[in-house]
């Protein structure tokens, strides 16, 4: 049985195979980091989090998800605040990250930076502009639509349609309505880059392209976003992608997950109804949210509410509560495996609600048991189930006395730093020390240097 995948490209489902046996790439566009990801936003990454575990069974995979750190939100966000651009993207990709290993999304192989890979995007543009795919206008560099015949097949629009039927405002120094910008000028007080056109910035779709390339290669296997990024920003990466190499497929398997609403209204910070994963987390345990988000199949429609909380948190409190009690050594759980009917649901272009069910029947199964070694053989094969979803990572003791991922907050732990900074001023050495103490308490090493104190997590 190979891993099944719905592709958008080809509009069903398929068999999975990569293009390098025994490899696979995966790329996975990341967040613009001007603010707190919401609960929405954590929808691709969790499901594809999923996906990245179902393929490291079978394969060597590379997986890159990026960090989009030049963008007008990230701008705007930097005068609004006064805060330099750097510090406001550095501040949130640090959140991101916390805020994703909240709900078990491992980190990423790669995780590249837009602002890191100019060169690359620079060099992208000028083979576009060498090969009659791009040109250039009022400092500006466009993608010449018109010039690529496969633009629409991503999303399914024909491009004779979208022309007739554009009614937006056509800039002057366009040839068409929907050619997009590769390269834009940047006025003094803006971040740019000297590049052959002037001083300016790269457009947000050859971002991807360009660090998808330099890290995974010219054709990667798998692309994933949210259904939202299909059109126009998937269909954009894959037309500078593979014109860029003469109509080379860029990816080979196209993922889109379906959106988070509440009450039936897609959440998004345009309509103002978003939940912080940042918020959430210090409310629930991350594998409350994790499950939540895994609780329907990740192309179908999500609509978060209170019950779709109370729901996973029965659901786990079931799962805990089956392996309450039951000693299991690390040695027992690092040997069991995921039960293959749990597997083969994942398998199955990730279904996680049969998943679910499998590992349901399997609780049942420990529960209705008599036998100590059979309870144990089954607790095991649950924790193994728990370790391929990101689940019953806590000990359950812990998680029903209320305490599970009960890691200290970077918030928390920047207020204590600063705590100590205090009584380091007011030379009061035993109160300093006593928060070094709690800090090392909590799993956090310091260390003072030149530019004040750093942490990081032991
Ligand atoms: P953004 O930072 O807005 O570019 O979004 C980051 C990722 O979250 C992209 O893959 C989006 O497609 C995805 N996304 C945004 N809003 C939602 C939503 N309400 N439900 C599911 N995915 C979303
Ligand atoms: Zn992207």
């Amino acid at each position: 049985m190979t891993i099944k995948l719905h592709d958008t490209h080809r509009g069903r489902k398929v068999a999975f195979e990569p293009l390098v046996d025994g490899k696979v790439t995966m790329y996975l566009c990341g967040p613009t980091v001007y603010n707190y990801a919401h609960i929405g936003n954590a929808r691709p990454a969790v499901v594809f989090d999923l996906l990245t575990r179902i393929l490291r069974r079978r394969y060597e995979l590379t997986f890159a998800r990026n960090f989009t750190d030049v963008d007008d939100k990230i701008n705007a966000a930097a005068i609004e605040t006064g805060k330099t651009i750097g510090e406001i993207t550095e501040r949130f990709k640090i959140a991101y990250n916390e805020d994703m290993a909240a709900l078990g999304v491992l980190a990423p192989d790669i995780e590249p930076c837009a602002t890191d890979h100019i060169a690359e995007m620079i060099t992208m543009i000028e083979k576009l502009l060498e090969k009659g795919h791009a040109y250039e206008a009022d400092g500006h560099v466009l993608f010449d639509v018109a010039s690529d015949k496969n633009y629409g097949s991503l999303s399914k629009r024909d491009l004779r349609e979208m022309i007739a039927g554009a009614r937006v405002e056509v800039a002057p120094y366009k040839k068409a309505a929907h050619d997009f910008v590769l390269w834009k000028p940047s006025t003094p007080e803006l971040p740019g880059w000297d590049s052959p056109w002037g001083r300016g910035r790269p457009g947000w779709h050859i971002e991807c392209s360009a660090m998808a390339e330099k890290h995974l290669g010219k054709t990667i296997d798998i692309h994933a976003g949210g259904q939202d990024l299909v059109f126009p920003h998937h269909e954009n990466e894959m037309a500078q992608s593979s014109c860029v190499h003469d109509g080379d497929a860029f990816a080979r398997f196209w993922l889109h997950n379906g959106f988070l609403s509440m009450k039936q209204e897609k959440m998004s910070k345009s309509v103002g109804n978003v939940l912080l994963v940042h918020d959430l987390i210090k409310e629930f345990p991350g594998e409350i949210l994790r499950l939540a988000l895994l609780s329907a199949h990740y192309r179908q429609p999500l609509d978060w509410s209170d019950e779709t909380l109370k729901s996973a948190r029965r659901m786990l409190d079931r799962l805990y509560g089956a392996i309450r009690g039951i000693d299991v050594s690390d040695e027992a759980r690092a040997a069991a495996e995921a039960p293959q009917s749990l597997v083969a649901a994942l398998e199955d272009d990730l279904n996680s609600p049969k998943a679910m069910a499998e590992f349901f029947a399997l609780a049942r199964e420990l529960n209705k048991s008599g036998d100590e070694t059979e309870k144990q053989r089954l607790a095991a094969t649950m924790y193994a189930a728990g370790d391929l979803m990101g689940l019953l990572q806590s000990d359950p003791e812990e998680w029903f006395a209320g305490d599970a991922d009960g890691q200290i907050s970077a918030e928390d732990i920047e207020a204590l730093i600063e705590k100590r900074k205090q009584a380091k001023a007011n030379r009061d050495f035993a109160a300093a020390d006593a928060v070094r103490d709690e800090l090392e308490a909590a799993g956090v090493s310091i260390a003072d240097g030149r530019d004040g104190t750093t942490w990081r997590r032991a």
